[in-house]
């Protein structure tokens, strides 16, 4: 019997922003299972103090900051790791050969570069950053194409939809799928009276009922930019057109998402919310390994509830849908604008309501190109950012 039992090989893994919550969950993960998986490195854009708790504890060969002040810091404070800084550093640590999975949970598009680096070195990528895919759509899954990278999904809805697909998938119809069901749970504003949420505060768009998340993400979940950023996640990660991905607001974030086949069978994946279970299903994939989460209570949970979602109360959905209809860059632009937007709501310097407005008033005006190469996608995001800026300004 005991040749039965197989030892799987150690995976050494790169985690991009490892200081985030996604960062942090993943590592929680990793501790419970020393055996299996040896941390190679580490980073975070300046969280000098966590980092240095990390690497004393998980011992990576590398620790790679956002400046050249944070990692004199860090220096100082670690022994027997390696400390680099900056964007080159950030890649370097992704595609280096002796990592063999990488988790990229940077947020926003500073995630590009450095997760598509490791997709080109063909590694196993658990993707969290869904922002450098919207940005760079196409493009991304060329490269994921090319480089044969393993690309598993960390969003919980879309990890989701992956384990209720089969293993085999080639695409929506030959699997014979009619559509995909994304859950939301409609943010912590689903219920809030509509004239009171432009007075909305960023610590009162950040209280998630259901998660505990970055506050980018968090503010994205409650104008639920964050739902249709993942609709266009959905539709490059399995090449389903954004007219057969449906949303479906489920405030109790036990059904993590669903898919619908042509049979009328529809697959759904359950589960606490907790970022753990996906982070350890792809961590372990094709196996299953222990998360740390506890067992799903239906008893005590009682009532799974459904509701359409509502476009006057969450414009950002029918800005994505609109975009990832067009496709080429507008979810570049879309995806812009919104991280100004969001940082300027998260800065005080606009009310909650404007992030919709400053995102439709750059896609209106927003005209739609076909970006050749990755220098492309990021001249229209900084295109996109500057008229941003503008509308926030004036
Ligand atoms: P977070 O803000 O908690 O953490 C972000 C991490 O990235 C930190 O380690 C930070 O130091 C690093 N970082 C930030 N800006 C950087 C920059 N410019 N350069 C280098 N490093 C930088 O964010 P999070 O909630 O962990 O989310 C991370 C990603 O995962 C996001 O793209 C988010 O959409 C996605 N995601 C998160 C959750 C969740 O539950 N938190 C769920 C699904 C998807
Ligand atoms: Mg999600």
């Amino acid at each position: 019997m005991a040749n039965l039992v197989m030892t799987r090989p150690v995976q050494n893994l790169t985690i991009l922003g490892s200081t985030g919550s996604i960062g942090v969950s993943t590592l929680d993960v990793v501790a419970r299972h020393p055996q299996q998986f040896q941390v190679f490195a580490l980073t975070a854009r300046q969280s000098v103090e966590d980092l240095a708790k990390q690497c004393q504890q998980f011992h990576p060969r590398y620790a790679v900051l956002g400046s050249q002040e944070a990692a004199e810091r860090l220096r100082a404070m670690v022994a027997d790791v390696e400390v680099l800084w900056g964007e080159e550093a950030l890649a370097y640590v992704a595609a280096h050969e002796n990592a063999d999975t990488v988790m990229a949970a940077i947020v926003g598009a500073a995630g590009l570069l450095p997760t598509l680096a490791a997709v080109k070195a063909g590694k196993k990528v658990l993707l969290a950053n869904k922002e450098a895919l919207v940005m760079a759509g196409q493009l991304f899954m060329d490269v994921v194409a090319e480089s044969q990278a393993t690309l598993l999904p960390i969003d919980s809805e879309h990890n989701a939809i992956f384990q209720c697909l089969p293993a085999d998938y080639s695409g929506q119809k030959e699997a014979g799928v009619r559509r995909l069901l994304l859950s939301a749970s409609g943010g912590p504003f689903r219920t809030t009276p509509l004239a009171d949420l432009a007075a909305m505060t960023p610590d009162q768009a950040c209280a998630h009922p259901n998660w505990a998340m970055g506050r980018k993400i968090s503010v994205d979940s409650a104008t639920m930019m964050n739902k249709g950023l993942e609709l266009i996640e959905a539709s490059w990660l399995f090449a389903v057109n954004a007219s057969d991905i449906d949303i479906v607001i489920h405030p109790q974030s036990i059904i993590h998402s669903l898919v619908e086949y042509n049979d009328g069978s529809v697959l759904a994946q359950l589960g606490n919310p907790d970022m753990r279970t996906p982070i350890a299903h792809a961590l372990a994939w094709p196996h299953r390994i222990e998360s740390g989460v506890s067992s799903l209570d239906l008893i005590a949970i009682a009532q799974l509830n459904f509701e359409a979602p509502d476009e006057q109360r969450f414009p950002a959905l029918r800005l994505a849908r609109a975009a990832a209809e067009s496709r080429g860059d507008a979810p570049t632009a879309l995806n812009a604008a919104n991280e100004v937007a969001v940082e300027a709501f998260l800065t005080e310097a606009i009310g909650f309501t404007r992030i919709a407005e400053v995102v439709d008033t750059v896609m209106q005006t927003w005209r739609a190109g076909e970006p050749r190469d990755l220098g492309a996608v990021q001249e229209a995001d900084q295109r996109a950012r500057a008229m941003a800026r503008q509308a926030i300004s004036d």
